[in-house]
């Protein structure tokens, strides 16, 4: 993903409309112990939900389970092995599971074969939601200080989204959630030209492009979409990235003040986070409203996280909190949702 070059400067005030109808009984500890979590709704009107509870141990083996693999620049092996662990894990939990391929050019003329996994949780179901992750991991180091053209391993910016997911599919096969979910892995996120700009900005998301000109489901709608990006990062900080202010901010409400409420309220931070340039950009353009979940770092040039495509992104950065607190507050948006 890459920053652009607008600033984000609509006012907090438009992020106000959503009225919060769930609250949670139990606290961060007593959750933890429990198997799963049952909400009471705020209306007696609502049913009352039972969310799981997400398992960060589990979340954190999946980071590193990547990892192993080493880095997961198209073309490679460690690439196409990634794809076949990740298409096994979540034959585990789901029958309906694909892999779209397909080929694009990267924007240094590289011809490469991607390949998008999706998994469909309650395939029958008209009312969606779509969550996804890039699983491919950026060919270099560019904004480090040393073996800048070394592909950096990405742990958090590539396999902390899936991880996640994954754990969130593996949650789903135990307890269905009442809509239809949609889990997208996107290849070839972040082979993208380094430097911002208008210029630039094409030359990431491939997978997602391609996906969107090509949807596996002709046709293909969701509710709204959650992306996932650099989620596992110890003391990181998600804000309100601008596109999805300006495209999805019920779901951008919705998302935060979940997390808020479940007492992440260090990781959930209602500050502007500038423009991101991300695969949920592309989502948005048709037509299906999707938010960016990323870490972020006000106090940084480049906006983002420290070790954002440099070789410190490694296992060292990544921290079970930060996963559960993705984790959990995505799981209670998805089991808040009602029907099929
Ligand atoms: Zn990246």
């Amino acid at each position: 993903m890459n920053f652009t070059s607008r600033l984000a400067s609509r006012l907090l005030s438009i992020l106000t409309l959503v009225f919060f109808l769930v609250l949670s009984a139990c606290s961060s500890s007593e959750k933890d112990k429990q198997q799963s979590e049952t909400i009471i709704p705020a209306s007696e009107s609502l049913p009352v939900i039972t969310v799981p509870v997400f398992n960060e141990d589990t979340a954190y083996a999946f980071v590193k389970a990547q990892c192993d693999f080493g880095p997961r620049v198209p073309g490679t092996t460690a690439h196409k092995n990634c794809a076949d662990y990740l298409v096994d894990i979540l034959k585990r939990y789901t029958p309906s599971v694909m892999v779209q391929e397909g080929k694009v050019s990267t924007y240094d003329g590289v011809n490469l074969d991607l390949k998008n996994i999706i998994a469909a949780f309650n395939p029958e179901s008209k009312n969606r939601i779509l969550l996804f992750a890039h699983w491919d991991t950026r060919p270099w180091a560019d904004h480090g200080s040393e073996r800048k053209s070394e592909p950096n391993l990405g742990a958090d910016d590539g396999a902390s989204g899936v991880a996640v997911l994954l754990e969130i599919a593996r949650q789903f096969s135990l307890q269905s959630p009442s809509v239809g979910v949609d889990i997208i892995f996107f290849d070839v996120e972040d082979w993208g030209k380094s430097g911002g700009g208008a210029e630039s900005e094409d030359s990431y998301c491939l997978g997602t492009q391609y996906w969107t000109k090509n949807l596996h489901v002709p046709g293909y709608l969701a509710n709204y979409g959650i992306l996932l990006d650099m989620v596992g990062g110890r003391n990181s900080k998600f804000r309100l990235e601008g596109n999805s202010k300006q495209f999805a901010p019920h779901i951008l409400d919705k998302v935060w003040k979940t997390g808020v409420n479940l007492g992440y309220s260090s990781y959930f931070l209602f500050q502007d986070g500038g423009w991101i340039t991300d695969d949920h950009v592309y989502v948005n353009r048709i037509n299906i409203p999707s938010i960016d979940i990323i870490g972020s770092d006000a106090g940084s040039v480049t906006g983002f996280p420290a070790h954002w495509h440099t070789h410190e992104d490694n296992m060292d950065v990544i921290d079970k909190g930060t996963l559960k607190a993705v984790g959990q507050t995505v799981l209670h948006v998805v089991y808040s949702e009602q029907g099929i």
